[in-house]
């Protein structure tokens, strides 16, 4: 009789397919097929490495398992299964060790503001992985617009794919792979790279099947220059959608409450248009903190500007505008301390932050900051909305 133990699993719902575990894991414990991304059984030896860097907690499923689900077993999976019944007395066996020591681990890895996500109640339920590496869909380019001023330090592009009659049936706040062509220093395929959709549900255009992507040329970077250098008529592979948490609630009375950087403003401009075209100024209110260095690597300044305030507010951040002091996001928000106070409180709200993963510890610090001056403690409220579906990290 094998003894029962608790085995590693990834959620192939949740996992956007990002490999950023697989290249993290210092075991090599973590391999990908063209369906899913799993975790080797044989090597996995909790070290925890991978829990911190999934940008949706999908890394973070455990089973108590006699006989480990093999590779195979898990390639073919489109959901987790179910803990299995494995019977009280076995069940104590050793596990209770294990599980004291997976749980000081995890509560290490569980530190920042990453964790397990859950998609807002009202959410959509979501399209995942309809096309995978094996069988990516095409897309033609419709449009390859700069967004950011030229000779800003960010060259930031607004691409727009048209899959040309092939479904791409994608919700505000997921992503898409692109494949670069070519191959690897290894020899190997390039992995796709993940870039989140800026556009609503119905398309760029209402009811024409396309979807815009922020993507910005990162120095060097194999997949952001293929995309930037894009022009309209190209062909590129593309694969997912993926994503099933970080997503817009349905109900028009949510408050949403919008923290970015840079190209983490796609989603943020999807749930914008989503509202715009669908609730518009029955919307229970946007709030936005957009932080850039100067406006003129702010993407797409011009356009958020043209967005009715009755819509959404808009607080724009500059860090590196000569002559004027520098201001992050997390500044803006104390200063604005009244608004997220008065959000936090209230239970139709939900907050999104997106962009650098740099971000994260100011911004958690900010909100610990506001909720303490409401006789609250951030950790608890933040954790309680995160159980809740209404607290979405995506930092990359
Ligand atoms: P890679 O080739 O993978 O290189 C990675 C990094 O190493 C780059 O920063 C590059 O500058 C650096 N590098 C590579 N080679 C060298 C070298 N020789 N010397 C020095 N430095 C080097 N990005 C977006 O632009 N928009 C999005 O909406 C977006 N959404 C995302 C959503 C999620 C959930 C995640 C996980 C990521 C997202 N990203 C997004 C990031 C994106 O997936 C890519 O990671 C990014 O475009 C860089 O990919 P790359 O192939 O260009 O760089």
């Amino acid at each position: 009789m094998t003894a029962p133990f608790k085995q590693h699993l990834i959620d192939p719902e949740i996992c956007i397919r990002c490999y950023t575990c697989e290249m993290t894991c210092p075991l090599e414990a973590i391999e990908h097929d063209d369906n899913n991304v799993v975790v080797n059984a044989e090597i996995c030896n909790y070290c925890m490495d991978c829990i911190p860097v999934c940008p949706t907690g999908s890394i973070d499923e455990w089973r108590v398992v006699k006989t480990p689900y093999s590779l195979e077993d898990q390639f073919g999976w489109d959901e987790l299964p179910d803990q299995q019944d494995i019977g009280p007395d076995e069940a104590a066996t050793g596990l209770e060790a294990l599980d004291d020591a997976v749980a000081v681990l995890l509560a290490d890895a569980h530190k920042g503001a990453g964790g397990k996500a859950r998609a807002p109640a009202s959410a959509a339920k979501p399209t995942i992985n309809l096309y995978n590496l094996a069988k990516p869909v095409q897309a033609r380019v419709q449009g390859n617009y700069r967004l950011t001023a030229e000779g800003s330090d960010a060259d930031v592009r607004h691409l727009i794919l048209d899959f040309q009659g092939k479904p791409m049936p994608v919700l505000e706040g997921q992503s898409v792979g692109i494949i670069a062509p070519g191959t690897d220093a290894d020899g190997n395929p390039h992995l796709p790279r993940l870039y989140s959709v800026s556009s609503p549900r119905d398309g760029e255009r209402p009811g024409f099947n396309n979807v815009s992507l922020t993507v910005k040329r990162e120095p060097h970077g194999v997949c952001s220059n293929y995309v930037c250098d894009l022009k309209k008529g190209d062909t590129v592979q593309v694969t997912g959608p993926f994503g099933a948490t970080f997503l817009i609630p349905n109900d028009p009375e949510a408050r949403i409450l919008m923290i970015c950087t840079g190209t983490g403003s796609a989603p943020m401009r999807a749930f914008t248009m989503r509202r715009q075209r669908t609730v518009g100024k029955k919307s229970g209110g946007m709030v936005m903190f957009f932080g850039a260095r100067t406006p003129d690597s702010l993407p797409y300044f011009g356009p958020l500007a043209k967005v009715p305030s009755s819509l959404l507010q808009k607080h724009l951040v500059f860090s590196r505008v000569p002559g004027q002091q520098k201001e992050y996001v997390q500044d803006r928000m104390r200063v604005e301390e009244d608004i997220v106070a008065d959000m936090l409180q209230d239970p139709l709200t939900h907050i999104y932050i997106c962009g650098l993963k740099e971000m994260e510890d100011g911004v958690e610090l900010a909100f610990s900051n506001i909720a303490e001056s409401i006789g609250q403690q951030w950790i608890a409220l933040r954790d309680a909305m995160r159980e809740e579906g209404r607290y979405h990290v995506e930092t990359y």
